[in-house]
């Protein structure tokens, strides 16, 4: 339970009372965490949390291992039981009961699940094979991708950045399989071979399919030689930050122009889309490559690349060989993982994908009462009301822009727990009998979900993360920060065990102040109170934000994330602003408690010194190196023992509070310290 010990520092409202039942347990605790034989003016993110990852191996079954999978444990056990208990029931049909239970038994039947393989998905190969026309390809990738395979591009509905208010469809670069452009872009040893595995992988793949060793070898060439060219042409991940840049409007009658081999209206209905005026186009010179390639290689070749993506799209569903072979590359070449996970746990991820919000009502039901919510909400108040102080003292920010920053931040909106409203799923027919086809199907009504939307009003209410995800997030057009439920789960811990101090380094008060700044970090500032990507900054503050913003790339990107990788300072840059902004504002609430005042020291440690520890726990992770490679090239957050020691080394009173002095490799001078909040 030490583990769990941990997750209930999110829970707790500071009171007197609970700072005063700390003082006999945090001995307890800490120790459980702490590593005090490391150093902290050496390592901080060691000494904080080395005694509990030194105990808590990364399991076989796992790319990584910490806080996060921790609290992850528990989810599962309750949402175990709301599914077996469904499975069990008799709940009537069309029930949300009634389809968890349904999904439930097919999934978890593993031999039947084998046996089907992609049978279910016959039909849909027939039709890959029976394309004889450019025309025909095109709606053939519009079915697949309406079925949820990475074919060619991405199309996704969403709030329109300029217009907040409305839904606009977007076209994003994709098409690849493997999970970044610079997997087929890199030229290191590591890259190398993992392309050779990749075409190994997918030539596998195709065997399984019934196709012959060799062509399978030939067709799996063919898939590289697409994706590397629409890797080529696809944009680094920190230039995706770009939301200016990713923001170009077309009308459907001007895509022609970028790629003259489609015909745009043809795809858009096969993918069931209504008709349109226009489109957002993320990455213009991506359709332009996209069209020449379709244009350029024979249908032959389009053909292997879509029975690839078809397959790929569901074989860690399909059981049996299809299962085995796609973890063998995704989990063991690519992220290190010597074993797949329990069955059980896997299920309950796929169940999570299409039955989210029908899980999150039981569990909320369950397991996160209104006294909870109310807490919560509370203490997210207190947060904004900290980031208010230090937005109006801000010494490097203007008046103007200082309004307007206060202006957006009144405007931010906080869902807390829960939605107000939940999906429905009436449309989404599950069966007892197929795994694959329920997957299928829901993966379907997702997106018929979605293409609903198109020319109605956006729908503020929604969310885009369950209520049992242990995550928050922030959402720009709707200037809103979210905080799941799942965030708040006490599993068997009593929340007096835990003080203040951690309550506000842990998540209380660094993740919500988190989630806030990211309304003002590189991205999230351009966007106004509405939620709309329009410039409200003074010429001279939006100077001074990049030069600051600068210094954060710059210490990042000089980080060692592993072996010779350096952290992508310009892609993590957003996430390094709000962690600098989110510690300091937890600071600010946390120098207001009465535990601080007093400065009572708790298992040998002073508030201020228990406040940093209280961050080290969020960030408790450690990470298999493969699978730290692929963080680092596919991931906007830096590693997290960079996100324990990145800040606090910017931070005078985290230096005051374990005496960090020059020469100390925590030590960061004055003048190399970065502040933008
Ligand atoms: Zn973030």
């Amino acid at each position: 339970m030490k583990a769990a010990l941990a997750l209930a520092l999110l829970l707790l409202v500071p009171t007197s009372d609970r700072a005063a039942a700390a003082t006999n347990d945090a001995e307890h605790y800490l120790d459980a965490f702490v590593d005090r034989s490391a150093d902290p003016r050496a390592d901080f993110f060691r000494f904080a949390v080395g005694k509990w990852l030194n105990d808590h191996p990364i399991p076989a079954t796992e790319r990584r291992w910490g806080i996060a999978q921790a609290v992850q444990d528990d989810t599962y056990a309750r949402l175990l039981r709301i599914n077996e208990e469904a499975a069990a029931g008799h709940a009537a049909d069309g029930s949300n009961a009634r389809k968890i239970g349904d999904f439930w038994r097919a999934a978890m039947d593993a031999d039947a699940v084998a046996a089907q393989a992609l049978h279910p998905l016959d039909d849909e190969f027939a039709r890959i094979d029976a394309v004889a026309s450019r025309d025909q390809l095109m709606a053939e990738i519009a079915r697949l991708q309406r079925m949820g395979a990475n074919a060619l591009c991405n199309l996704y509905i969403f709030q329109d950045e300029k217009h907040s208010d409305r839904t606009s469809l977007h076209l994003y670069q994709g098409g690849l399989g493997l999970p970044n452009r610079d997997h087929y872009l890199d030229n290191d040893a590591r890259a190398t071979a993992l392309r050779e595995a990749y075409v190994e992988h997918v030539a596998r793949i195709l065997e399984l399919l019934g196709a012959a060793r060799a062509v399978a070898r030939r067709d799996a060439e063919r898939v590289m030689a697409i994706e590397t060219e629409l890797a080529r042409a696809s944009r680094k991940l920190e230039a995706l930050r770009d939301p200016e840049a990713n923001y170009n409007v077309l009308e459907v009658g001007e895509l022609g122009d970028l790629a003259p081999a489609i015909a745009w209206r043809d795809y858009f209905a096969a993918g069931g889309l209504p008709p349109l005026e226009t489109v957002v186009v993320g990455q213009p010179e991506f359709f332009v490559q996209a069209g020449k390639s379709l244009q350029e290689r024979p249908i032959a070749e389009w053909q292997a690349y879509l029975r690839w993506h078809l397959a790929h799209a569901y074989a860690a569903q399909g059981g049996g060989a299809f299962e085995a072979e796609n973890f063998r590359f995704f989990g063991t070449v690519l992220t290190g993982t010597p074993e797949q996970r329990p069955r059980w746990k896997r299920m309950l991820d796929e169940e999570e994908k299409v039955l989210g919000d029908a899980l999150g009502q039981l569990y909320v039901a369950a397991h996160f009462p209104p006294a909870a919510k109310a807490r919560y909400e509370k203490l997210a108040d207190d947060v904004v009301e900290a980031f208010r102080a230090r937005l109006g003292k801000l010494e490097w920010m203007s008046e103007p822009t200082r309004r307007r920053a206060l202006v957006k931040l009144d405007a931010l909106k906080k869902k807390v727990g829960y939605p107000d409203k939940w999906k429905d799923y009436a449309g989404y027919d599950v069966t007892p009998r197929s795994f694959l086809e329920n997957v299928k199907r829901g993966r379907i009504w997702q997106t018929d979900y979605d293409i609903a939307k198109l020319g109605k009003p956006v729908d503020r209410l929604e969310w885009e993360m369950t209520p049992q995800t242990y995550n928050a997030y922030y959402m720009a057009p709707n200037n809103e920060i979210v905080l799941p439920a799942a965030a708040f789960i006490l599993p068997g811990i009593d929340d007096t065990e835990v003080d203040d101090a951690i309550v506000y380094g842990y998540a209380g008060g660094t993740t919500i102040g988190h989630e806030i700044t990211h309304g003002f970090d590189d991205e999230g500032r351009q966007f106004d109170e509405h939620g709309n990507l329009a410039s409200w900054w003074a010429e001279a503050d939006d100077v001074e934000f990049k030069r600051r913003a600068r210094v954060v790339v710059e210490q990042y990107g000089s980080t060692v994330a592993v072996g010779e990788l350096r952290v992508n300072g310009e892609a993590t840059q957003g996430e390094n602003i709000a962690d600098l902004g989110g510690i300091v504002i937890a600071w600010d609430a946390f120098t207001k408690t009465a535990q601080y005042r007093e400065g009572k020291p708790i298992g040998g440690f002073i508030p201020a010194q228990r406040f940093y520890i209280g961050w080290a726990l969020g960030w408790m992770m450690q990470v298999r190196p493969e699978a730290l490679e692929l963080q680092v090239k596919t991931d906007y957050h830096s590693p997290s023992f960079v996100r324990v020691n990145g800040p606090v080394s910017n931070q005078p009173e985290f230096h005051d509070a374990f005496g960090v002095r020059p020469g100390d490799r925590m030590y960061r001078s004055m003048s190399e310290r970065a502040k933008v909040w």
